[in-house]
């Protein structure tokens, strides 16, 4: 009996043993296995295509860091002179008529004709000029502006789409020929501006929202307009150009009126009086635009 149990116990020791045996072999195998497939996949991502696969997206993510930063970093570089302390509008307790009175393009040989007739009514302005059309005369009538508390604003030098839409640079490039140029004349940092034809334009929609982030963290603040004479749409009579604005007017506490002072729109200076008048009847005053809170398209 004692032999049976003895033999019952050997045969499960070695039972045991050749388990483990067979266990270890197979934790063994599989361990190499792995291995293997480890030394698989490393030799996988040493290939040429993987390894060219990561080196492109790292160049992509490379290229949109250092595009982004050198972006910024351009505009920066560019012109550090053109900075300007923001607009600081005027809050009126009760609401108030109020027109803002706007010429665009000048100055021209009928800008002094213009600043005659505000000048009668005392009635303040704000012109947005063009640096390329800027003659003696007009440094002079840039001087009568500030003289009289006018306001300037810029409307870049050159009025040509084709260059000053072709990019942000070359939009700044533009704006500081004007800023700078006025600023040689009058002494004065025009911090308020209008885009030619206006914030949205068929020009600008590529570098529309860029340029004015650029613009506008420059401190410069921009204005479109409410209502518009229409002057240099065709050929206006005198009546036509003052209809256009009486049409519109009413709907506004605070319109904001374009109308031009190039050497075309002599209508415009001649018909201004009876602008003047009518707009006074209709109980407003006038102030200029930097004492306005921003008309903008599309805000
Ligand atoms: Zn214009």
């Amino acid at each position: 009996m004692r032999g049976k149990i003895y033999k019952i116990f050997l045969t499960g020791i070695l039972f045991i043993f050749i388990f483990r045996v067979c266990f270890i072999n197979h934790m063994a195998a599989t361990r190499i296995n792995m291995k293997e497939k480890e030394n698989e996949t490393v030799t996988a991502l040493n290939s040429n295509s993987s390894i060219q696969w990561i080196a492109k997206i790292e160049n992509e993510i490379a290229k949109d860091k250092v595009l982004g930063t050198d972006t910024k970093k351009n505009y920066m570089d560019l012109y550090p002179d053109m900075y300007v302390e923001s607009i600081k509008p005027v809050i009126y307790l009760e609401e108030k008529k109020i027109a803002y009175l706007s010429f665009d393009d000048g100055p021209s040989h009928i800008t002094s004709d213009i600043l005659e007739v505000l000048d009668e009514y005392n009635a303040k302005a704000t012109f947005f000029v063009l640096g390329c059309t800027i003659t003696e005369e007009g440094e002079d009538c840039l001087k009568i502006m500030v003289e009289q508390g006018h306001t300037i604003g810029i409307h870049t030098y050159s009025h040509n789409y084709k260059n000053i839409y072709s990019s942000v640079e070359a939009f700044l490039d533009d704006f500081y020929q004007d800023y700078l140029l006025i600023y040689e004349t009058t002494g004065v940092k025009v911090n308020i501006f209008r885009f030619p034809w206006g914030s949205y334009n068929s020009y600008n929609k590529n570098i529309r929202d860029e340029l004015i982030a650029e613009m506008e963290r420059r401190g410069f603040t921009y204005y479109d307009w409410n209502v518009s004479a229409e002057d240099s749409v065709g050929n206006p009579t005198e009546y036509r150009i003052k209809h256009n604005i009486m049409k519109d007017l009413d709907k506004y506490n605070n319109p904001v009126i374009l109308m031009h002072d190039s050497s075309v729109n002599r209508l415009t200076a001649r018909t201004l009086p009876d602008i003047i008048d009518s707009i006074i009847e209709k109980g407003y005053d006038f102030d200029t635009l930097d004492n306005r809170e921003p008309y903008q398209f599309g805000n």
